[in-house]
């Protein structure tokens, strides 16, 4: 028996199981080959489980969270992917302080604080992805980010026990922090505590009305994961894009959104290798054009 197979076999009983699952079924742009191994969890302990058990048998682990943010490889994803469902939430007794699992869905959440009057999260109620995912990627929008109201998470070491992690030791920066910058390797987001303030249900509802038009007007409707990159200091990556001449731009399905070019989109069966040749063709002429190098939002996962 591989250690595939062995894992396999001592993980069914801890979520839903599957082998060979395409992963352009878990992701935004509807894009990824297979994972070896698709384990849905359902709460924080069978995500723990899970990541032990990778360590354990010394197969390469992949969190996902909603597939928001990712460009999965054709060739697909070898070892674990553990599907996080787990969406737990518990308020403390001033209602002010979240405690919620990382399977959580952001943009569900943030709704539910406007409709309950709790300020700090309006700007989020458009950005698809779990809580895991923010935390990542210190998700924001509109003036607002994550860090402006995660207190503290909860962390999984690789094969080992979890502690809770003050929000500032992340090192949450614009799209990035200490797990984009490798320095929290196999660490896992098992819960994450959020901190809001009173606020007026009405007045944060019409603030959320607001982004849902503002994205509406702006974000292209084929499938993508949000912006492609992270905008340069002083300069909208959509602009350059657009004056290097790519808007529109077309690799077999995959395509420069015409509406919004920091927008990569799948118009059907994009393969992941065409949307690379797109993202890397952008950053070629904007580097040749202006001496800009375009940093990727989305990130490349799996066997490229
Ligand atoms: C239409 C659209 C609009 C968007 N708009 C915005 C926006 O306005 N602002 C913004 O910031 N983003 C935006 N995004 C990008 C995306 O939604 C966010 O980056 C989101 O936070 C990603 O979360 P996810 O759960 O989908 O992560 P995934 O894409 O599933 O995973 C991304 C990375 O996070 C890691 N990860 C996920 N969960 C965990 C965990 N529990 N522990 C450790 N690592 C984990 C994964 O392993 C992977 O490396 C947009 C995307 C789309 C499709």
């Amino acid at each position: 028996m591989s250690a595939i197979d062995t894992l396999a076999t001592a993980l069914a009983v801890h979520g839903e199981l599957r082998r060979d699952e395409p992963l352009a079924r878990h992701t935004t742009f509807g894009i990824g080959g297979p994972a070896d191994i698709f384990l849905t969890v359902r709460d924080a302990a069978g995500l723990a489980i899970a990541t032990n058990a990778a360590h354990d048998a010394d197969v390469p682990l992949f969190v996902l969270g909603s597939g928001s943010n990712i460009l999965v490889a054709d060739a697909g994803i070898r070892g674990l992917t553990v599907d996080n469902r787990a969406r737990a939430e518990a308020a403390d007794s001033t209602g002010l302080n979240y405690t919620l699992e990382s399977g959580t869905s952001f943009a569900a959440f943030a709704r539910k604080m406007c409709r309950l009057g709790l300020d700090g999260l309006a700007w989020a109620v458009g950005i698809p992805g779990t809580l895991g995912g923010a935390c990542v990627y210190n998700a924001g929008a509109y003036g607002g980010c994550l860090a402006d109201v995660l207190t503290r998470v909860r962390l999984q070491e690789p094969g080992g026990g979890d502690s809770w992690v003050a929000a500032r030791d992340l090192g949450l920066v614009y799209r990035g922090s200490a797990f984009t910058r490798g320095q929290f390797g196999g660490k896992t987001v098992l819960e994450a505590e959020v901190r809001l303030t009173p606020g007026d249900s009405r007045t944060l509802l019409d603030q959320a009305a607001t982004y849902d038009e503002k994205r509406l007007t702006a974000q292209p409707r084929g499938r993508n994961a949000g912006s492609t990159f992270k905008n340069p200091p002083d300069h909208p990556a959509w602009k350059l894009i657009d004056e290097v001449g790519m808007r529109g731009a077309t690799r077999g399905d995959a395509a420069v959104s015409d509406r919004h070019c920091n927008f990569f989109v799948n118009y059907g069966n994009a393969k992941a290798a065409d949307v690379a040749w797109l993202i890397a063709e952008a950053q070629r002429r904007v580097k040749g054009q202006f001496g800009i190098q375009l940093e990727r939002e989305v990130e490349f996962v799996g066997a490229w």
